[in-house]
């Protein structure tokens, strides 16, 4: 797939645009002026690969906190700043590596001018946001579509950054309909070169943000769009980039090794406990970094065959299973040593 052409952005110690790998975002749910707690929850996603974090910064405590929580952390900090342009100067003080801000709600273009003197002295790029929440009232009665009200907003602040010569920027163009986010992102990227951050908005619980995200992010990743990208979870934020990086590896965007499970959805012919197997090998399998197509299949009729492009994997027998690389028999194995057999193997390779 053809990525689109995008400017570079240096946010900290990572760039993303251009041909950098898609960087996973993800955002506390802290206070963030409750140093300690934001930092677990910090460490908590760098321990899961997270490569930006974001935080809030609703008061003056918050952005002050940024400066101690930096000094503690490898990713860079973005801080979320909503109505109140002087958090985002204190944020920038402080030593956030970008901001994001939505021009709509931070009181309007001429209030974002301090903003873009100062992130232009310190080369902190800006990631402009707009919601559909959040979009103005006039614009969506005038243009009388969500997604295209939301490009002509995104274009209209674009524009305004740009006549003040600053272009160290993001866009982001989020809904919480899926529909709306994608049609609202592939028609903003026909016209212009930044990177963009993708994200389906107040997506929900796990089992609908998962889905929605996966449709609406991996739609528009699909397309070659997106630069960034965070999928919204009502629960713990490390299922967050979990969630991101199943996204990227299931369209071959990861830029980190990738295992692959491959496991037939049982039937009839089935005769070992297939759905524990695979159970238990995924969660071995989160611990190994390698590249690798892995099959759990349940027969020994059609697994081999059906996951000859897998690298190794086990199909199951009466009592017992075989083990196979690339779709050849390598030996029978009982079932209660079948796990172990193929992490075996797993590691010789
Ligand atoms: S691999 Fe065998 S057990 Fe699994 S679905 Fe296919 S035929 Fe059924």
């Amino acid at each position: 797939m053809k990525r689109r052409e995008t400017k570079e952005i240096k946010i900290g110690n990572r760039i993303i645009g251009g041909n950098n790998p898609i960087l996973v975002q993800s955002m506390t749910n802290t206070k963030t002026e409750n140093i300690p707690e934001t930092l677990e929850q910090i460490h908590r996603l760098e321990e899961a690969d997270c490569d930006i974090v974001r935080v809030a910064v609703p008061n003056l405590e918050a952005a002050h906190a940024i400066k101690e929580i930096k000094k503690e952390i490898n990713i860079p900090i973005v801080a979320d700043i909503h109505f109140r342009p002087d958090l985002v100067l204190e944020s920038i003080k402080n030593g956030a590596d970008k901001v994001r801000i939505n021009p709509g709600n931070i009181g309007g273009l001429e209030a974002t001018k301090p903003i873009i003197e100062l992130a232009g002295e310190k080369n902190i790029p800006i990631r402009i946001g707009v919601n559909s929440g959040s979009i103005e009232k006039e614009l969506l009665e005038k243009i009388k579509s969500r997604p295209k009200a939301l490009v002509e907003s995104a274009l209209k602040y674009l524009e305004f950054f740009e006549k003040q010569n600053f272009n160290n920027l993001v866009f982001s163009l989020k809904a919480s309909s899926v529909l709306e986010t994608i049609e609202a992102n592939r028609e903003f990227a026909k016209t212009n070169n930044y990177p963009i951050h993708l994200g389906v908005t107040e997506a929900g619980l796990p089992e609908s943000a998962i889905i929605k995200s996966a449709i609406g992010i991996g739609g528009l990743l699909s397309d070659g769009i997106g630069d960034t990208l965070r999928v919204s979870i009502t629960g713990d934020i490390v299922n967050e980039v979990e969630t991101a990086y199943r996204i990227l590896d299931s369209l071959d965007l990861s830029s980190r090794p990738k295992i692959n499970l491959i496991s037939c959805p049982t039937c009839g012919r089935t005769n070992i406990d297939l759905i524990k197997i695979s159970n238990e090998v995924n969660n071995q399998l989160k611990n190994i970094d390698k590249d690798l197509d892995v099959a759990v299949m349940g027969c020994i009729v059609n697994g081999p065959g059906e996951a000859k492009e897998a690298d190794i994997g086990i199909a199951g027998g009466n009592g017992k299973g075989v083990l196979f690389k690339k779709g050849q028999i390598l030996k029978e194995v009982p079932e209660d040593q079948l796990i172990d057999s193929l992490l075996d193997e797993i590691e010789k390779i």
